[in-house]
């Protein structure tokens, strides 16, 4: 589904450079759920916007779904993005003036599907997450669990092949931190979803398949 090799990301300014990562060689099969743990400025995030096209490699190769990624245009990229990845993030990062239907419609936007189509598909996600009571609610209405469940129909309204979570459970207390991975289990079962989780959280890794260790840009497990 996803594979890296020899991958290396260096973030350059006209001052400084950084290697962020180094010599990255992983294979994510379909259906897996991998968490991605290490301490801070190891290149998770770095590692996470590679996988999720929304940055480049320096060096390396990137393969996803079978489509070798080099020397792609943006809008290719774009469109690829749109449609076989989903997003969720630490801060959940919805629209705080669109109603919950309408921030879950987003990506069906961008996608061009219809009216109805959109918010049919958006109540659909946002009863796979509990949430049909609050599709008129705005976000600022939510509680922190609900925000990032949110997020998750969001994420899953165009169906996807593959979820990227930034740290999904690291603004919320265990209880509702629990719930969201439960909610994301079930997705990984019932639907196959392949999920990369970045986390702090050593309980939520030991939920998932496999845990991928970095340390200073470099993947050591
Ligand atoms: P983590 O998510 O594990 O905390 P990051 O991937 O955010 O780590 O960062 C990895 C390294 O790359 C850090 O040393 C950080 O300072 C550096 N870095 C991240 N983003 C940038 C950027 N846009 N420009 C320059 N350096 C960056
Ligand atoms: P934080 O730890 O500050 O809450 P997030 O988990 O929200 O950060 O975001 C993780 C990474 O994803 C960051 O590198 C950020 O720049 C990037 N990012 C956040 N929101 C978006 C977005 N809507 N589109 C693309 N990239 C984003």
């Amino acid at each position: 589904m996803i594979r890296l090799t020899n991958v290396e990301k260096v973030y350059r300014t006209d001052t400084v450079e950084t290697l962020a990562l180094s010599n990255i060689n992983l294979e994510i099969g379909r259906g897996e759920f991998v968490s991605v743990m290490g301490p801070s400025g190891c290149g998770k995030s770095t590692l996470l916007n590679l996988m999720g096209l929304l940055d480049a490699p320096t060096k390396g190769e990137m393969v996803i779904d079978n489509t070798p990624l080099q020397n792609w245009s943006d809008k290719k990229l774009a469109q690829f993005r749109n449609q076989k990845l989903g997003f969720i993030f630490q801060s959940y990062h919805l629209i705080n003036d669109l109603k919950v239907l309408d921030n879950v419609e987003l990506p069906l936007l961008y996608r061009g599907t219809s009216a109805r189509e959109r918010k049919q598909l958006s109540a659909e996600a946002l009863g796979k997450v509990g949430l049909s009571n609050r599709m008129k609610h705005f976000p600022s209405q939510l509680s922190g669990g609900q925000k990032q469940r949110v997020a998750i129909a969001r994420a899953i309204v165009g169906k996807p092949d593959i979820i990227l979570a930034d740290e999904p459970t690291g603004n919320l207390d265990s209880a509702m931190g629990n719930e969201i991975m439960d909610i994301l289990l079930q997705l990984n079962v019932k639907e196959g979803t392949t999920i990369i989780m970045v986390t702090h959280d050593e309980h939520m890794a030991n939920k998932t398949h496999r845990l991928l260790r970095l340390f200073d840009g470099a993947q050591v497990q």
